[in-house]
């Protein structure tokens, strides 16, 4: 009978398809690579279904969550590894030292890297640093230097400590292991990293198709390379958006041409320091990652404490995805970069870490949102 025939079409083609997407598969699956280094790059991008389907255009994210110490800090910290080997600074084989001062990601990526690569990681942080980030340090068997919180200009501050430290084995040390610093504020290879690897996967991955791409500044070196590549294949038909946390000074640098430099007026690691609940962005002084990227930026957007913990958690709920709170100020500046594009529009967020992260202090608040939040109330969100 006709239905019979149809019926046995079916399960052919059925069979069909499942062949072919199996050995699809399984030629996609790569070869087992050296090591863990061999594991950063070549992240995802997904599509935000709830922000897209709200917004009327089609919102992605580059899951630099993936990387193997998840964030995309694995990069920037490979890149430096890599950079100070092709100068000689940091020798295979042998026990040299990799250090920096910081409180982030970077600390945890670049200890990452060290262990794979067979270098060691030496980092400064302020004792009041996160008790989940010490942890994760802990458990790669960094060496940590506590230091006192203090402002950048103080040399106890942790990144002065951190150049010290490399300064101090360098110098006294009897030459069996060398110290390399860092410094990823002021290191090339940071945004180098983003305009060889970030910047041409997002290109490539989108087809070239992108009207908008955002990201929030720490050192500002993501934003420097992805935003410098993006723009030489694409000129003006793509708008850089800078992200920024409240009290924050790149939103007035980015809008009004100054930044109010509360560093160096004051002093002190209080006043220096970003008013929010939001880690890894948001800074009040200028340095050379962020000068490499200033000229590709076209606009900012300023993002309150609420409205991130609100965004971070409709993700979760409406879309599965869990986020650190710079990626949940990125998603805010999505939606409201989005009211002024046309429908359809490709608007590109980096996704730079996961919630897991920050349970302690942005999460104890983003949990508290109610699951039913609805994307108007994200964007009413008042601190
Ligand atoms: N998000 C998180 C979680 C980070 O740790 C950082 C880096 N400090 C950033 C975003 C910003 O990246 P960049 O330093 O490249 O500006």
């Amino acid at each position: 009978s006709n239905v019979a025939a149809v019926s046995t079409a079916a399960v052919a083609v059925a069979a069909l398809y499942r062949a072919a997407t199996a050995s699809k598969t399984l030629t996609e699956l790569a070869p087992p690579r050296r090591g863990v280094e061999d594991l950063i790059g070549n992240t995802p991008v997904i599509k935000i279904k709830s922000l897209s389907k709200a917004t009327g255009c089609e919102v992605y994210a580059k899951m630099e969550l993936c990387n193997p110490g998840g964030s995309a800090k694995d990069r920037v910290a490979l890149g430096i590894v890599r950079a100070a080997e092709r100068q000689g600074l940091l020798r295979p084989g042998f026990p040299d030292v990799v250090f920096e001062g910081t409180s982030g990601s970077t600390g945890i990526s670049i200890a990452t890297i060290c262990n794979a690569l067979g270098y060691r990681a030496h980092i400064s942080l302020p004792d009041d640093t996160s008790a989940e980030k010490l942890a994760l340090l802990e458990s790669l068997g960094a060496q940590i230097n506590k230091v006192r919180p203090a402002g950048i200009v103080d040399p106890e501050q942790y990144v002065n400590a951190a150049q010290r430290a490399c300064n101090q084995l360098n110098q006294s040390g009897d030459g069996s292991h060398r110290g390399v610093f860092a410094d990823q504020f002021e290191n090339d290879a940071n945004w180098r990293v983003h305009y060889q690897g970030t910047g041409p996967e997002i290109y490539r991955q989108l087809d070239g198709r992108i009207d908008a791409f955002i990201a929030g500044c720490g050192t500002g070196g993501t934003i420097a390379g992805v935003a410098r590549f993006l723009k030489e294949k694409l000129g003006g038909r793509l708008r850089v958006v800078l992200a920024d946390p409240q009290g924050s000074g790149f939103y007035n640098r980015v809008k009004f041409g100054v930044m109010y430099d509360r560093v160096e007026q004051e002093g002190t690691r209080r006043r220096h320091q970003v008013d929010t609940i939001v880690e890894g962005i948001g800074l009040n002084r200028i340095t050379h990652n962020f000068s490499q990227g200033e000229p590709y930026i076209d606009d900012a957007e300023r993002v309150t404490d609420g409205q991130a913990v609100r965004m971070a958690k409709f993700l979760s709920v409406n879309d599965g995805l869990f986020i650190g709170s710079s990626t949940a100020i990125n998603a805010v500046a999505a939606v409201k970069v989005a009211e002024s594009l046309p429908p359809g529009s490709r608007i590109v967020i980096i996704a730079c870490d996961s919630g897991s992260r920050h349970l302690s202090k942005f999460w104890k608040e983003a949990l508290c949102v109610d699951n039913e939040t609805t994307l108007r109330e994200v964007l009413a969100g008042s601190q």
